[in-house]
């Protein structure tokens, strides 16, 4: 049980302004996990001027990007330490699988603090061109006073991910990460007091959604970098966009993976699965298309049917549990509507379906697979955020990836061929951010983004680090070289 009274505003414990608390249950089992103090707009006030004032007169932005890297790099040291502690609370809160919090949790938690740490000496922070006149000093300076919003679905990885490159750009933070998912954001917030980081520069607080649009509204917040759903990313896109604020927004998806008619899936079998239902199909990159050619459609479908098949179901808490409970009753709810919806629409339910036995305390919902499945239907054109699957036929590989491009989505995908390089080819042809060839992955040192619905601008790799940045040019008088 984990119960905190004080919140982590400016960098240190704080009472909070009102006496309420919001309580987190088990998605698994209904379990009292722990709570945390309800954050009011009063709180994010305090936190939002803490973030100010070391902005504008504290060390922090002043200080050297090693000196910054230097901190983050300790911060990962205290992960080390803190690790498995984190793991098991975010799979008490959130219901993950601990196996999955590890893979989609800490590895990837080190790797983006890691990167960030080692970028300190190698980003370009000055450049001198020659310009027009003479020489021109290109200089990165930080962005300002950033306020962060979180999803509650790899909750410690979202924040670790915006606050690395923030922070190492001289920024100062406040950070909400989402209400679903508020525990871990203590222990989070306490290394980064242990790592040495300054007065002021960092403040966490996860309340719901009314205090986030407050922090995004915020006369004193320069930038807004938001992960979330589309519909609340348009809503703070346009929010920033009233108030000529800069806005980064990484958003949702319905990727697909292209299997091409030489994939050897007798090898790739365990990464499709991966792919298409990680974090219990609660992933914004997950692989929920999959395209199959018409004259392997039925071996690929009785194949990929048998392998989830075999994925245990169980308590998160044990380690070979592959799939866990939704996050909530309501995303149940809101899975369960898709897939009646996939069965009215006419496809063919192939796998599950329904809630399986012997869980009747938590928010657990069958891996479900549907072939026959029509690109234009809901269940392939909507973001589901469950384990649910559609399989959908092709003929020719152009039509493939022409139904990847049929979507109002683009944030991820993926092609399972024999030929790597055709593979990139395909790649090249399918409008998403990220692309895997016979699997799915991203890498901390490479850009990661949306097209279209899936969002605006960058993150991770050097992309990642600029987008806290402003640029100045520094144009020297006439003949300087
Ligand atoms: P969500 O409902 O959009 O919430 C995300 C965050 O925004 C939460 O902290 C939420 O607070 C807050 N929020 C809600 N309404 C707000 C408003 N009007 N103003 C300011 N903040 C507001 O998304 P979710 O259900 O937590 O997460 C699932 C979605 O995230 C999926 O669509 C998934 O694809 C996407 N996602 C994208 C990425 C990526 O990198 N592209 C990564 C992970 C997840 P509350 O918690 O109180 O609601």
């Amino acid at each position: 049980m984990r119960e905190y009274s004080q919140l982590f505003i400016g960098g240190t414990w704080v009472s909070p302004s009102s006496d309420g608390f919001v309580e987190v249950l088990s998605p698994a089992d209904q379990a009292f996990v722990g709570r945390v103090p309800a954050v009011t707009t009063e709180d994010i006030d305090r936190g939002v001027a803490a973030a100010r004032e070391a902005f504008d007169n504290g060390p922090w932005p002043r200080m050297s990007p090693a000196e910054r890297g230097a901190v983050i790099a300790r911060v990962s040291e205290l992960l080390a330490e803190r690790g498995d502690e984190l793991a098991h609370l975010i799979s008490e809160e959130m219901g993950a699988p601990l196996s999955t919090v590890y893979t989609l949790g800490n590895t990837p938690s080190h790797a983006v603090l890691d990167f960030y740490a080692g970028l300190a000496d190698s980003f370009p922070w000055e450049e001198t061109r020659m310009g027009q006149f003479g020489q021109t000093r290109v200089v990165k300076e930080p962005l300002g006073v950033v306020a962060a919003i979180t999803a509650w679905n790899v909750p410690m990885f979202v924040v670790f991910n915006k606050l690395a490159p923030a922070l190492l750009a001289g920024c100062t933070v406040v950070i909400k990460p989402a209400l679903e998912t508020p525990l871990s954001a203590f222990p989070l917030a306490q290394m980064f007091a242990d790592a040495g980081l300054p007065e002021g520069v960092l403040s966490v607080l996860p309340g719901g959604a009314a205090v986030g649009e407050h922090l995004v509204n915020h006369p004193l917040v320069d930038k807004v970098t938001f992960t979330g759903s589309t519909a609340v990313g348009r809503r703070i896109g346009a929010l920033c966009g009233e108030r000529l604020k800069s806005c980064s927004l990484e958003l949702g998806g319905k990727s697909a993976a292209i299997v091409l008619q030489d994939a050897d899936l007798d090898m790739y079998m365990p990464m499709l699965t991966m792919a298409s239902l990680m974090n219990s199909g609660q992933a914004c990159v997950g692989q929920t298309r999959i395209l199959v050619p018409r004259s392997r459609a039925a071996e690929i479908t009785e194949a990929y049917v048998a392998a989830v098949a075999e994925m245990k179901m169980g308590h998160p808490s044990e380690m070979d549990t592959e799939l866990g409970p939704l996050i909530s009753a309501r995303q149940r709810d809101r899975v369960e509507g898709y897939i009646a919806s996939g069965k009215e629409q006419g496809a063919r339910l192939a796998l599950g379906g329904g809630r399986p036995a012997g869980f009747d305390k938590g928010f657990y919902v069958e891996a479900t697979i549907f072939d026959q499945v029509d690109n234009s239907m809901k269940i392939a054109q909507e973001e589901i955020f469950g384990p649910v699957i559609s399989i959908i036929t092709y003929d020719t590989e152009d039509e493939a990836i022409r139904i990847a491009n049929d979507s109002s989505y683009g944030l991820a995908g993926s092609v399972w061929t024999s030929d790597v390089d055709h593979g990139i080819e395909v790649a090249k042809q399918v409008r998403a951010g990220t692309y895997g060839i016979n699997w799915y992955a991203f890498d901390m040192g490479s850009p990661f983004g949306g097209y279209k619905n899936s969002g605006i601008g960058r993150e991770n790799g050097p992309e990642g680090l600029d987008a806290f940045c402003e640029t100045k040019s520094i144009i020297m008088p006439m003949g300087h070289v």
